[in-house]
């Protein structure tokens, strides 16, 4: 056999163990089966594989509870505890992290608040190599760390992790994910590298592969905070653009006579329906109130937060109805404080929407994640279990095992 022939089984076999794995992680437990129409594979091979993710810890084997009629299937799946990632969802006004294993179950959550640009990337990477030991302490013995993962609001340099721009946090060119992966390192004398992606691009990964937007392969997923955020998915892809900057459909310009926007513009669509142009419109102080606020006042028959939510619902679903103009989307998911506007006043965003071209619009639904507030912390686990999905033998092997403190 040739050394070229060698390598290309090799690799035969490493992309077959990904499919069986990425299959298992998204969609839960499966029957030999099922993994063997999965793949193409015959029988005997796909039992191979699955005793190679077996010997390794990945996987489990056994009588399963799916398919109670006729003779008992065995049953494969992943072992939450095996390998790990870390998980953090770092915003304006708060830092979310959580440890997640293998197959998406979140094990351990931990939440900080903080003020509002009171922190720099430094401080921000302190926080989170604290709260990283706090999480994996809640991991037992043994468990692989394979990943970690930050979503952020801003604009993102994938490759190294460098955080080009995230006005609301008062950020430029912070290379926060060599600062992470360096202080993960020093901390805990091993550790992954850690990936960043933007806020909008994970919420849309996430509620694509987890969510809302299962089984669709066009999705625009909203992020809604103090800024707003898009992550476009387009035939099953997250959409990009030349640089990866592309989907900041918050800097949209939707009004021309609106307020100035952080970015230098005018009217972009975050200074009409961003939580401050919400608070703002309510007459609301920006620091002693939530979207939330707005959305019990309206539901009570209070006028004032009634015609807030109609005037922004209205802004939000203009906004909506270009986007559905340009990418026939089938679904649209509303992330943070947006999915409030349209549950409280559907008529508001419905009719803006109506704006829209009959045809994309007939296929079209708008709705809230159902990955809840957790889209964007899911996406950031998701970008972390990348590298173990596409080679989950070799990079358990070099990960570092946990070790109970
Ligand atoms: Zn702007």
């Amino acid at each position: 056999m040739s050394s070229f022939s060698a390598a290309t089984q090799d690799e035969v076999r490493r992309h077959n163990l990904a499919r069986i794995v990425r299959r298992l992680h998204l969609n839960g437990p499966a029957s030999r089966s099922e993994l063997v129409a999965l793949t193409g594979l015959n029988r005997s091979t796909v039992g191979v594989l699955i005793s190679e993710l077996v010997d390794a810890g990945l996987a489990t084997e056994g009588a399963g509870s799916a398919g109670t009629v006729g003779r008992p299937s065995l049953v494969v799946a992943l072992d939450p505890l095996s390998a790990v990632v870390v998980a953090f969802d770092l915003r304006v006004e708060r830092l979310i992290g959580a440890v997640i294993g293998v197959g998406g179950e979140v094990l351990a959550r931990r939440e900080l608040k903080h003020r509002r640009q009171s922190f720099g990337p430094q401080v921000a990477v302190k926080q989170l190599v604290a709260m990283t030991a706090s999480l994996l302490e809640s991991v037992p013995e043994g468990a692989a760390w394979v990943g970690a993962g930050i979503s952020v609001p801003g604009i993102v340099d994938h490759g190294d992790g460098l955080v080009r721009v995230a006005p609301n946090l008062g950020w430029n060119d912070a290379p926060l994910g060599a600062l992470a992966t360096a202080a993960m390192a020093s901390e805990f004398g091993a550790g992954p590298q850690v990936r960043v992606g933007n806020d909008a691009d994970l919420g849309a990964m996430a509620e694509h592969v987890r969510g809302a937007g299962v089984g669709s392969q066009n999705l625009i997923y909203l992020s809604g905070e103090v800024g707003i955020g898009g992550g476009i998915v387009i035939d099953g892809r997250l959409m990009a653009g030349a640089g990866g900057y592309g989907g900041e459909v918050g800097h949209m310009v939707i009004n021309p006579a609106g307020e100035l926007c952080r970015c230098g513009a005018r009217g972009c669509w975050e200074t009409q329906i961003g939580r401050d142009a919400v608070l703002r419109a309510a007459g609301r102080e920006l620091d002693a109130a939530e979207v939330q606020d707005i959305v019990i006042a309206a539901r009570s028959g209070d006028d004032a937060a009634l015609e807030t939510m109609r005037t922004v619902g209205g802004w939000l679903g203009l906004g909506i109805g270009n986007l559905v103009n340009i990418f026939n989307p089938e679904v649209v998911v509303l992330g943070g404080h947006l999915h409030h506007l349209i549950a409280e006043v559907p008529g508001a965003t419905v009719d803006r929407v109506g704006s829209s071209l009959r045809a994309p619009r007939e296929q079209v639904k708008v709705m809230a994640p159902e990955l809840a507030g957790d889209s964007t912390l899911i996406g950031a686990g998701e970008l972390a279990f990348a590298e173990l999905l596409a080679d989950p033998l070799g990079i358990l092997a070099r990960s570092a095992s946990l070790v109970a403190s």
